[in-house]
C-alpha cells in the first residue's frame, strides 16, 4: 500500500521547507550603525526605517540563503 499522495507530499515537503527557513533566520543581532540596513535611510534607532524595510531584509537574506543551499 502506498499513502504517498503527490500533493500532499509536496504540501508536507514545502511546510518543512518554511519551518527550516524559519528556524535558520538570522537572529537581530544587526549593530546600530545610525542607518536603516536596507535603505540607507538615517535612523535613530533600531536597525530599520520601517517594519516594509525590515521584512524586505529579511526577504532578501532568506532568498540569499535558499540559493547558497540549492
Ligand atoms: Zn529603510
Amino acid at each position: 500500500m502506498n499513502f504517498a499522495d503527490p500533493i500532499d507530499e509536496a504540501a508536507e515537503r514545502e511546510q518543512q521547507m518554511i519551518e527550516v527557513a524559519l528556524a535558520n533566520r538570522p537572529k537581530p543581532t544587526i549593530e546600530f550603525t545610525g542607518k536603516c540596513h536596507f535603505c540607507e535611510e538615517t535612523i535613530s534607532k533600531g536597525s530599520y526605517c520601517d517594519t516594509f524595510c525590515r521584512d524586505d531584509h529579511e526577504k532578501e537574506l532568506w532568498a540569499q540563503r535558499q540559493r547558497r543551499v540549492a
